[in-house]
């Protein structure tokens, strides 16, 4: 992979300028969301002032423009994570996908919508897997589908290590799993999770895999048809486009099975009093105005890192990791979680510093123009398994660069003893 042009990318990112707290701003939080290039701005900007108008609906030139322009975003989008256009649903983030998936399956369960829906139905003892890492995105939405419809919520658990027990697993997935549903990358561990092993052992058995590739997308190549799920997500503010967009990815065959979620207009062929018929996927599953402009804007976004080359954009990653990890290990007094030697990983740490609370430290680099996230970062089981209720994660991008790092290191090396914690 040819290298990144560092200043020539930070340069594309208007906030990377700002100064906070009188220094430099060395953003480390992108595992949260990430800061966005001008190409993504004026994309939005642009449509907002010279093309907007509603999609698929009217006869009129703007409409027919903004319409374009809206299914060109999901060809490319689409394109980005390896899949046709018709296998990509607008959603409104990982959050909204992830739900959609859960009441998808539940109301397959209902047996209304979709004619071939009943493959999907959960019935009372039938099991749901996820795993212990998950967001709180991947677990309360299956939490509810079990609560729903009768059936049992299992997880696969994480060695102290931070990789997933694949051996548990082997387990815990059998005869009455229905659904297995994990995250590609975990937003707190950084390790990339042995998708393919996951995918056939949930296939052994027939159950449905969803994978919520919300920190892999901005990070790795990824290619879903061949990773063998039957769906997965991902969000757009997490991958240099704007807030309110994210994509579902589906298998054909398990898309246009599927029930939808939501119902109401632009997602029917007839409507009567009594009755709907709904459209083939995608448009299925997407009830109500779509986010058009930041669909478009999404659609920026992924062409900018594709011109960067996604391998290139991982090269680089990596060796931010690997100096991070470095760093933290040489440093007094920090536990990295998720450590696991050999591990396939993104640019992303969270640690505890003994003897300082995870907010205190997040005020201190702060105050040094760091930024990073404290607290559970919405997965509090994760945190209990690792006996912690909060961490502080540095995670980057494709803008930040190797003194990013070593500013961090530098300020977070003062920090036990600011807070009088002998060394
Ligand atoms: N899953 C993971 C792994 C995440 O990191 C996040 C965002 N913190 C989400 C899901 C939720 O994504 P969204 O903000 O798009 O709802």
């Amino acid at each position: 992979a040819t290298a990144l042009d560092l200043d020539a990318v930070r340069a594309d990112f208007p906030i990377l300028g700002e100064h906070v707290n009188g220094q430099r701003l060395v953003y480390l939080d992108s595992g949260a969301t990430s800061q966005k290039p001008q190409a993504v701005i004026d994309a939005e900007v642009a449509f907002l002032t010279r093309a907007n108008s509603a999609v698929h609906r009217g006869a009129h030139t703007l409409a027919a423009e903004a319409t374009e322009l809206f299914e060109d975003a999901r060809t490319t989008v689409a394109g980005f994570v390896g899949a046709p256009p018709e296998q990509l649903v607008w959603t409104s983030g990982a959050t909204a996908g992830l739900n959609l998936a859960a009441y998808a399956i539940g109301n397959a369960s209902v047996g209304r919508g979709a004619p071939e829906s009943a493959r999907f139905a959960l019935r009372p003892g039938d099991e749901i897997v996820v795993t212990e890492i998950e967001h709180h995105a991947n677990l309360i939405p299956w939490q509810e589908l079990a609560t729903r419809t009768g059936a049992v919520l299992r997880h696969i658990p994480v060695h102290d290590d931070g990789t997933l027990d694949l051996d548990a697993a082997a387990g815990i997935i059998g005869e009455r799993t229905r659904v297995v549903a994990f995250t590609h990358v975990s937003n707190v561990l950084g390790i990339v999770n042995p998708v393919t092993e996951l995918v056939a052992l949930a296939q052994s058995v027939g159950a449905v895999t969803v994978l919520d590739a919300c920190q892999s997308a901005p990070h790795l190549p990824l290619d879903l048809p061949a990773l063998g799920v039957d769906l997965a997500v991902f969000s757009g503010h997490k991958m240099l486009g704007p807030y309110g967009v994210g994509g579902l990815y589906g298998r054909a065959d398990v898309l246009e099975a599927l029930p939808p979620f939501l119902t109401g207009g632009s997602m029917i062929t007839t409507v009567t009093l009594d009755e709907a018929e709904y459209l083939p996927p995608p448009q299925r599953f997407e009830a109500g105005t779509q986010p058009v402009s930041q669909a478009i804007a999404l659609a920026a976004a992924v062409r900018y890192l594709d011109r960067l080359g996604m391998p290139a954009v991982h090269a680089h990653e990596k060796a931010l990791e690997a100096r991070m990890g470095e760093g933290l290990r040489a440093l007094p007094g920090i536990r990295l979680l998720g450590d696991a030697p050999d591990a396939e990983r993104v640019g992303l740490w969270a640690f505890d510093v003994d003897g300082v609370h995870a907010h205190d430290v997040g005020q201190f680099l702060d105050a040094r123009g760091v930024a990073v996230r404290v607290g559970h970062h919405c997965a509090q089981p994760l945190h209990r398994r690792f006996g912690l209720t909060a961490t502080v994660r540095a995670s980057t991008s494709v803008y930040n660069t190797a003194d990013d790092v070593d500013v961090f290191l530098d300020a977070l090396s003062g920090v036990r003893s600011f807070f009088g914690v002998s060394a």
